[in-house]
């Protein structure tokens, strides 16, 4: 590894430990370094979309991260690669962020965006997955009902009822909402005459930005409604006002002329803190299936699943069972781990020609072996815990009333809401009986500066965080 790869992987480390693991792998897991000159670092990302959302979002973050690690550096040239996209024909300009010193810390501004070329696939869909059919799924506990419903949804022909609508499933990372949405996808498409359109909320978003600019977003909507089903993957990335309304409109277009839509999100409706309302009811009006951790003998069929799958292509390879076992045993975090674990053991037994063993695979996937499985903590387990603890009702700490026995609870609970979830101030706020995000910002504070004060209260609050994530 040169230097320079080096250092960018320790800032690749600083970036994902700042922004936390769902956020690194959905914006910067595919950010290359092209090269550093001077006090500036060039870096790419495979789409314009993830580079301007970069720029808008994460821009000052990215450069902190570089000037951790190396103080001299002062700008960061974002481009997009360009050989992944073979359609984009204009080669864009880097659009530098820069750094400029105030109070001694490094902001970013961003100039001016590059042009626009057309984008002549926006209604292309997202690429598919052969491999994530609905043969290759394996049911179990956690996913019957997600499966079930999408199977109904799959089965479906052109002209029947919708059951229901839209399909809403939601789980965590690596367990699987990807795979069923593409079955779905692949099911529909093959060998009826419904036409069934994947796309990425990415993708969504991308192709209707573009056509606005463009000016074929009326192209853009006629052919979006001309679909069967609309399949929308990773809902929780939608963001942006117009986008959000045109996303809205087209929903209810869909639903009313009784065309089936499938959305898969990592939270529920409710959860999803900068759509409106009234998207967010229409989204829970449907049906909303949330698929659970993959228990051991889930894990277990996921691999068997993948270890027949390599064997198409590599006949002489063979996962012992007590190796199997070990890694449905060690292996809890998610099907992603599942998958990367098993192309380990084909890649080395390929590689050494050499049979896989239960020492092999301790070896090879000892870094896919988390300690303790994170927990995703809901907002409402927050509230229950903490009422339970202070010997309060929920509804007290969603109330207004402002006498102390409840306002210490309820700053207690807003500052873990904060501390314990990805959740915005104001989605919290929210949730807590529609206050504003500055009462929330106010609690969080106020609790911070009072645990490093008062052991007993810092006692507390972490009894708490202990019971929560149990
Ligand atoms: P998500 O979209 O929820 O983040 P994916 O659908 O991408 O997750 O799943 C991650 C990996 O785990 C994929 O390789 C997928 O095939 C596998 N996987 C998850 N759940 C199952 C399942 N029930 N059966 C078979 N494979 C699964
Ligand atoms: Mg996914």
């Amino acid at each position: 590894m040169t230097s320079e790869q080096d250092r960018w992987s320790r800032v690749k480390g600083r970036l994902r430990s700042s922004v936390g693991e769902d956020v690194y792998t959905s914006w910067f897991a595919r950010m290359d370094l092209e090269g550093m000159q001077d006090e500036s670092v060039r870096l790419s990302v495979p789409t314009r979309f993830l580079k301007s959302w970069i720029q808008a979002h994460y821009a000052e973050r990215v450069l902190s991260c570089w000037q951790a690690e190396a103080p001299e550096v002062h700008r960061i040239d974002l481009t997009v690669r360009t050989a992944v996209r073979p359609t984009v024909a204009l080669k864009e300009m880097p659009a530098p962020i820069e750094a400029k010193r105030m109070d001694g810390r490094p902001s970013a501004e961003l100039r001016a965006t590059a042009p626009v070329s057309a984008n002549h696939d926006a209604l292309g869909g997202s690429p598919l997955d052969p491999r994530l059919t609905f043969a290759s799924f394996v049911v179990g506990r956690a996913n019957t009902l997600a499966h079930a419903a999408a199977r109904q949804v799959a089965e479906g022909r052109r002209g029947d009822p919708v059951m229901f609508n839209p399909l809403y499933i939601h789980a965590g990372v690596g367990l699987g909402k990807t795979h069923l949405l593409q079955a779905v996808t692949w099911a529909g498409n093959s060998g009826s005459e419904r036409k069934v359109l994947y796309l990425t909320a990415e993708k969504f978003m991308y192709g209707f930005v573009a056509a606005l600019k463009t000016q074929t977003a009326l192209a853009f909507k006629e052919a979006l409604r001309g679909i069967d089903v609309l399949v929308i993957d990773d809902l929780q990335f939608l963001q942006g006002k117009s986008t959000q309304a045109e996303f809205c409109h087209t929903l209810n277009a869909l639903i009313d002329a009784g065309r089936q839509v499938v959305i898969a999100a990592d939270r529920p409706p409710s959860d999803l803190e900068s759509l409106d309302d009234r998207v967010r009811s229409r989204l829970a009006g449907g049906l909303v299936v949330e698929m659970g951790s993959l228990g051991e003998d889930l894990r277990l069929g996921i691999l068997k699943s993948r270890v027949a799958a390599a064997r198409t292509h590599h006949a002489s390879f063979d996962v012992p069972e007590e190796v199997l076992n070990y890694l449905a045993r060690t292996i809890t975090h998610n099907g992603r781990d599942l998958e990367g674990a098993i192309n380990r053991l084909l890649a080395h037994s390929k590689l050494n020609n050499q049979p896989v063993t239960l020492e092999m695979a301790e070896r090879e996937v000892r870094d896919l072996v988390r300690p303790q499985e994170p927990k995703r903590i809901k907002i409402e387990d927050i509230q229950r815990v903490v009422a339970r603890q202070y010997n309060v009702s929920r509804s007290d700490l969603l109330s207004s009333r402002r006498t102390a026995n409840v306002v210490r609870p309820r700053q207690v609970a807003m500052y873990l809401a904060k501390t314990l979830t990805l959740r915005s101030l104001p989605e919290i706020g929210r949730r807590f009986g529609g206050r504003d995000h500055t009462t929330v910002l106010h609690a969080v504070r106020k609790i911070e500066a009072l645990v490093s004060k008062d052991a007993a209260l810092s006692e507390e609050v972490e009894s708490l965080k202990r019971q929560l994530q149990e």
